[in-house]
């Protein structure tokens, strides 16, 4: 069930998806892409697209309202969580509620939906700049690790501070009196970075190649203050230490120079003896497929994480990839990994799910119809 209103184009609409999903196909510019984007947002209060909240609202309206209730394997005889979320423009006031009740932060309410999300956009997690891969990682790690979105929070806000005290010129006491934060919260988040990419390094080499049929890619945490052999309870020491011996450039550079918000995630494509990163030499069809696996590992962590198998939202998602390779990532998403399908094409036979059994509904300017 979703209930919408005044969400971009999309007006004001009560679904019933059937329980297997649908495929929604209509002609550019009607309003796909927002619908999933709607759905998405009561998973992360985020446009997927980057697109700032205040852009969400209708046009020429002052607030937007979206709604929906998830029902997962585990709710068999108990009733579906509803996750609602609105926003104010003129008060630029957020509001979430989980069943009703609001939570202390909206930080809670991340991930309670259970979602993954394909898109086009999703190539440039691989050849667009380390933010976006930190940006992946940190997203993946929120929806999934309790006390990560805490910690990243507090990290950036000690960066924020102790940078703003650089610029400023303040006293070397006062700039470093953020060292001991900076560096407690930075050592949780790069912990579990590099927890979560060991965990999900074969995984991902395994999508990979079985999407490929053939070649093999890995993805590698690379932070940017050397951690390698220590154990967890290191972390902090060596950021602490970091912060000692660049204090001579990050005085100069009037910024933070070592931290979490330098990490690399590394993607490389694997031949043989020799890997490339995929950024710099992937063809379009192998960062595509780069991409898929990342999704693909994302919803298998948000799978075990929540103990349910996430709504799969695929926005031609399929871009790119020869028959052979559609094939294949298609089996992978039939295999029980994911729970609802919604899909989106602009006409049937752009559809990846042939004779998928799915509903098809249409969409015209914003209405869907079923
Ligand atoms: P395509 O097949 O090209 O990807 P789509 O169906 O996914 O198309 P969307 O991106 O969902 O298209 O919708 C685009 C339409 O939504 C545009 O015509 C745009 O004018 C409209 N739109 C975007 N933001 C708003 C808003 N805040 N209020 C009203 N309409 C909006
Ligand atoms: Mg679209």
């Amino acid at each position: 069930m979703l209930k919408l209103r005044l969400f971009r184009n999309l007006g004001d609409q009560e679904l019933s998806f059937p329980p297997e999903g649908v495929a929604i196909i209509g002609a550019n510019a009607q309003g796909k892409s927002n619908l999933l984007e709607a759905i998405y947002y009561l998973e992360t209060f985020r446009s997927f697209r980057g697109a700032r909240v205040e852009q969400l609202i209708a046009f020429g309206e002052d607030v937007f309202r979206v709604a929906g209730q998830v029902v997962s394997g585990n709710d068999v005889g108990g009733s579906p969580t509803e996750v609602a979320a609105a926003y104010e423009g003129s008060s630029r006031r957020r509001k979430v509620t989980i069943d009703g009740a609001e939570p202390e932060r909206i930080g809670d309410a991340i991930g309670r939906l259970g979602a993954v999300i394909f898109s086009p956009a999703d190539m440039g997690i691989v050849n667009g700049g380390p933010v976006r891969r930190r940006r992946f990682m940190d997203v993946a790690l929120s929806l999934n690790e309790e006390g990560y979105l805490v910690a990243l929070q507090a990290f950036r806000h000690a960066l924020a501070q102790r940078n703003a005290a650089l610029r400023s010129g303040q006293l070397e006491a006062v700039v470093r009196a953020w060292d001991e934060p900076l560096a407690r919260s930075a050592a949780t988040v790069m912990g579990a970075r590099r927890r979560w990419v060991s965990e999900w390094r074969d995984a991902f080499r395994g999508y990979y190649e079985e999407v490929s049929g053939g070649d093999s890619a890995t993805m590698t945490y690379v932070p940017k203050v050397a951690v390698d052999d220590l154990p967890d309870d290191g972390i902090y020491g060596a950021c602490r230490n970091a912060l000692d011996v660049r204090w001579a450039v990050d005085l100069r550079r009037k910024s933070t120079s070592a931290g979490p918000h330098r990490d690399e995630l590394l993607l490389a494509l694997v031949d043989g003896e020799s890997a490339v990163e995929a950024r710099e030499f992937g063809s379009g069809g192998q960062c595509r497929t780069v991409a898929l696996a990342l999704r693909l590992i994302e919803g298998d962590s948000i799978r075990r994480a929540r103990q349910s198998a996430p709504v799969l939202l695929l926005d031609d998602a399929f871009a790119e990839l020869d028959d052979a390779r559609r094939e294949r990532v298609l089996g992978l998403m039939g295999q029980d990994r994911f729970g609802q399908v919604i899909i989106t094409a602009p006409k049937e036979s752009d559809l990846p799910l042939q004779g998928d059994g799915l509903p098809r509904w249409g969409i015209n300017n914003g209405q869907i119809c079923a």
